[in-house]
């Protein structure tokens, strides 16, 4: 793991908590992007080296407003960076964590994702993203 690339927070409205976190954090969003396969509209503002991914539901199905449904608002994972997900991947299935992918994944910001099961990890959700090197 590189380092933290994101953390993910839930939100019900996103123009909202666009507002409250570039008050915040100082710095505008420099991007929304609509992650269709997931549901989810997103929002990225910059802190540093690191990121926060503000994440609102498309529709009712979505992991989001399931999540929203049971705890409310807040973080929802943090994303980890790795040069090469699927050796992280298979390291991490050796090591015993529950991946919940068996590829890895497009996600939002040029990344390929997996997830970890939060049973895994003390309770939170952590995601493994890549950099896409190519779009495929
Ligand atoms: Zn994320």
């Amino acid at each position: 793991m590189q380092k933290i690339e994101h953390i993910g927070i839930a939100v019900k409205d996103l123009d909202q908590a666009e507002t409250t976190y570039a008050l915040l954090l100082g710095a505008k969003p420099y991007k929304r992007e609509l992650v269709e396969s997931e549901g989810v509209l997103t929002s990225f503002l910059r802190n540093g080296p690191n990121k926060i991914e503000l994440l609102q539901a498309t529709n009712d199905n979505s992991p989001i407003a399931k999540f929203i449904e049971k705890k409310g608002e807040g973080i929802h994972h943090v994303a980890f960076l790795v040069s090469d997900i699927h050796a992280e991947m298979e390291k991490m299935r050796a090591d015993g964590f529950r991946i919940l992918n068996d590829e890895p994944k497009h996600g939002a910001d040029n990344k390929l994702i997996c997830f970890i099961h939060p049973k895994s990890a003390n309770g939170v959700l952590i995601e493994l993203c890549q950099e896409r090197k190519y779009s495929v």
